[in-house]
């Protein structure tokens, strides 16, 4: 079958499915090709991703209907955060905000599990009557010609549009394709991560701990319910993920000196490979990339998501604008202000967070020691600090 359309994007993970509700109000046409089958759109599984969203991000969601699809009780409040180095009891830490968008001052951000985010933005855009999407297919070639980008899936149908936009992760295949060269970061490590309750309450506080030779980040989910974030080198993941709950829960309760109090692992365990990606460029000829295909970040800093949801935004913006005059959609103009605007987002929030990675990954003594200053300095000079928690409420 040869299908026609405006935009084809590729990948129907929550940036490809933010991008296409951002047109329910317009009459551009949008085609998703997604390779998993329709049921786990409408019911992903739990994969132990709670999200940090920052104000902004919830400023979007909202707008596009997505935040109200998730149940209340499944969106959870981020009081504050706090940072530890090492052994050592001083911490870097992050108040609830004086000012907030939104004006919820009584929380730095909110916390939602990936599924959520999946199921509520696949809700509300598979009724859309502008979007089809096109499930258990994947993308063979991409052809462009001068005013259309073809796409054949693997089973012989194509789509021919006038954009191409690449939602299709980090690994996007179609990044390779449409030739976008990609900064890969293999960092050696693993993250593990599950849920735990404990008798103790967690004060609604996110905690990350660069314990020497791995990371600890308690994400606080209900009082007594948070998300435990390992962040330790590959060869030693498989050590953690063979103890029995019980010992598991004995490792966490150590880490966090009995802090949460009595712990029960309460979720299936999920390893994530660290593998940060930027691509050099946003666009390509008809083709743009968005989420973690154009940005895929270490997770450390929670901005991924964030990240995907702001540049999809921005990107929907300028297609939408150009449309109103009449203007080609997937014309070099419209790409290269998507491609300067998200770069402006994206460059020093990658490239910072993978400095912040090596330094707290980096166990010589005279690291240890910048840690420790890194820590000071960020606590007592105002602007270092309101820089950080601006980045963190967005
Ligand atoms: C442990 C962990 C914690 C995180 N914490 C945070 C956080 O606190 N805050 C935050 O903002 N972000 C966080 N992130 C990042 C966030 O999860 C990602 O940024 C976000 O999920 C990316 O969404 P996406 O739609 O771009 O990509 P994905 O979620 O990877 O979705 C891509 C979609 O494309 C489909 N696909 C892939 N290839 C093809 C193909 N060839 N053809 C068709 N379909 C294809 C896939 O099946 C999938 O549905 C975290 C990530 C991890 C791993």
């Amino acid at each position: 079958m040869d299908y026609q359309s405006d935009i084809v994007v590729i990948g129907a993970g929550p940036a490809g499915l933010s991008f296409a509700r951002e047109f329910a109000d317009n009459p551009l046409k949008i085609i998703i090709v997604e390779q998993l089958p329709q049921s786990v759109l409408e019911n992903p599984p739990f994969d132990a991703r709670e999200i940090a969203l920052t104000h902004l991000s919830r400023e979007i969601m909202q707008n596009l209907g997505i935040w109200q699809q998730v149940p209340e009780d499944q969106i959870f409040r981020l009081k504050e955060a706090k940072v530890v180095n090492g052994t050592s009891p001083y911490q870097l830490h992050f108040p609830q905000p004086k000012k907030a968008r939104g004006g919820a001052t009584d929380r730095l951000g909110y916390l939602i599990p990936n599924h959520r985010i999946r199921e509520a933005a696949y809700a509300v855009v598979k009724d859309q009557p502008n979007v089809a999407i096109l499930t258990e297919r994947k993308v063979g070639e991409v052809k462009t010609f001068d005013d259309s980008v073809r796409v054949s899936l693997d089973n012989g149908d194509t789509i021919t549009a006038k954009l191409l936009v690449c939602a299709d992760s980090r690994f996007s295949t179609t990044r390779d394709k449409i030739g976008i060269p990609t900064d890969m970061h293999r960092f050696g490590r693993t993250v593990i991560t599950f849920r735990v309750r404990h008798t103790e309450s967690n004060g609604h506080a996110a905690f990350e701990c660069f314990h020497y030779g791995r990371t600890l980040a308690i994400l606080p989910l209900t009082e007594f319910m948070s998300n435990m974030v390992i962040t330790i080198d590959s060869d030693k993941a498989d050590k953690i993920l063979q103890l029995d709950d019980e010992a598991l829960a004995q490792d966490i309760y150590r880490e966090t000196d009995g802090r949460l109090g009595d712990i029960t692992v309460a979720s299936t365990r999920h390893t994530y490979p660290l593998v940060g990606t930027h691509a050099r460029r946003f666009f390509a000829e008809r083709a743009a990339l968005i989420g973690d295909a154009s940005v895929g970040m270490h997770p450390v800093t929670a901005h991924g998501f964030n990240l995907g949801l702001e540049g999809a935004d921005i990107l929907a913006k300028q297609i939408i604008q150009a449309a109103a005059k009449g203007k080609d959609i997937g014309g070099k103009s419209v790409l290269e202000t998507y491609n300067f605007k998200h770069m402006l987002n994206t460059r020093p929030i990658y490239h910072g967070t993978n400095v912040v990675v090596k330094l707290f990954t980096n166990e010589s003594s005279p690291a240890r020691l910048l840690r420790s200053a890194v820590l000071r300095v960020s606590n007592n000079l105002p602007p270092v600090k309101m820089l950080i928690s601006h980045q963190l409420t967005g």
